[in-house]
């Protein structure tokens, strides 16, 4: 059963990803509720849940760049 998206300002279905049009405005019904959700973070009304953590960051950059066991260099 596949999920159906829903619109985070005004919870109307949002149509599949192959709908024509639909991925312009993802994951908003429409370019007005993407408006809306842009205005909420202007006004501060949003807060990043999880703050960044460069370090963190670094040490995912870093293992992604390790070529480990898979591909040993000689
Ligand atoms: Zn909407």
């Amino acid at each position: 059963m596949i999920a159906t998206p829903t619109c985070p300002i005004c919870g109307t279905t949002v149509p599949p990803a192959s709908f024509p049009g639909a991925s312009q405005s993802a994951p908003f019904c429409s370019k007005r509720c993407q408006q809306v959700d842009l205005f909420r973070w202007f006004d501060g009304k949003y807060v990043i849940a999880e703050p960044l953590d460069p370090e963190r960051h670094l040490e995912d950059l870093a293992e992604l760049q390790d070529p480990g066991e898979e591909y040993p260099v000689e």
